[in-house]
């Protein structure tokens, strides 16, 4: 009897796909302040302490979602550019998405879902929830999110999630659909545990979504780079490890894409990345390509879709127009180096062709 798979109804790719290929604009991805609560040795946005200059205003933010919705968006993502629940708008802004009929998924570390209460709002707001969870061992998450203390805060938040009604899973055609996910980072540190990470997610029903380090911002740094980053043999073993746990292959191994490149993202102050080659993870090497502050997003996603066009909007494909367009030639230098090294793009068309079923 075949294993059901579990998805994670916040990244719903069939739902977004249709919307975009009926010509709408379908899912767009809020960064709110750039504080943050941890200070991860990876962190790509580098977020801190204090706001940036010129972040939007919250009735922007209402103004933004309120477009979006009239382009056609039924998916709404918040993560960052810090920890979104270090911005104290966040709830009324999560009350405002779900206002508007649009499906809304959280990005965060957890630490502030702190009480149960919160967890009920997230859950009776129907929010689609992803916490960062890299290892069972205390020791690993805090060191790699720079905070003593971030990992027991974070297994609190998910026992919340649980208690209040996240544990709930859905059956939708041949899968379950959770609404509880975690964030794992793929990095030799956490490599090890991620197996066990799996079985803890597989008991509890939450999607566990592998995510790639993203040499950008702190993990720009030469020598996190190389503590950090796996080889395509590591990533071969984990997608091993994954099939043989959860009973299916990883997304990732399945030409999987990532729901939020096809929409639009917006940055915290109002900038809008042209995220046109590629992997989802362009958003960090992009330049900046227009701002909401200056145009309409209705005309915004016109000049991106015809930019897509021009470009190819070719899914897993590096080429060398994407290095060019780099801002940051410390970025492009490691991204390269990185990519080259661990054959980033190619490992999952590899495996398929390895493990075709
Ligand atoms: S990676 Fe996320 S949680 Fe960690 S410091 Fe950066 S914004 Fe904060």
């Amino acid at each position: 009897m075949s294993v059901k798979r579990l998805v994670f109804s916040g990244f719903d790719i069939s739902g977004v796909l249709e919307l975009y290929e009926a010509g709408a604009l379908p899912m767009v991805t809020l960064w709110l302040s750039n504080r943050c609560d941890l200070n991860c040795i990876y962190c790509a946005t580098e977020a801190g302490q204090t706001p940036d200059k010129g972040e939007l205003e919250l009735y922007e933010l209402k103004d933004l979602i309120v477009q979006c919705r009239d382009l056609g968006a039924r998916f709404a993502v918040i993560n960052g550019k810090g920890e979104p629940l270090m911005d104290p708008r966040a709830w009324e802004m999560f009350d405002y998405i779900r206002e508007q009929n649009m499906a809304l998924t959280l990005v965060t570390n957890g630490i502030l879902i702190n009480t149960r209460e919160k967890a009920r709002f997230l859950f009776e707001h129907q929010v689609s929830v992803e916490v960062k969870l890299h290892h069972l061992d205390a020791n690993v998450h805090d060191y790699l999110v720079g905070r003593q203390g971030a990992h027991k805060l974070a297994v609190q938040a998910l026992n919340h999630l649980l208690e209040v009604g996240y544990a709930t899973v859905r059956e939708i055609d041949n899968c379950l659909e959770t609404q509880l996910a975690v964030e794992v980072l793929l990095v030799k540190p956490a490599l090890e545990g991620i197996p066990d990470l799996m079985r803890f997610c597989k008991e509890n029903n939450i999607y566990i979504s592998l995510d790639d380090f993203i040499p950008c911002g702190r993990g720009c740094d030469v020598g996190i780079v190389q503590e950090l980053a796996v080889n395509y043999e590591e990533r071969q073993w984990l997608c091993q490890e994954y099939k043989r746990i959860m009973g299916y292959p990883h997304y990732g191994t399945e030409n999987w894409q990532c729901p939020i490149r096809i929409g639009l993202f917006i940055d915290n102050v109002g900038n809008v990345r042209a995220d046109e080659s590629g992997s989802s993870c362009d958003i960090y090497f992009t330049p900046n390509f227009a701002n909401v502050r200056e145009e309409s997003v209705g005309s915004i996603w016109e000049k991106l879709l015809a930019l897509r066009a021009s470009r190819r909007f070719v899914l897993w494909e590096l080429t060398q127009e994407k290095e060019a367009i780099m801002p940051c030639p410390k970025m492009r230098e490691a991204q390269r180096k990185w990519e080259a090294e661990h054959r980033f793009g190619i490992w999952q068309q590899d495996y398929l062709v390895q493990n075709p079923n």
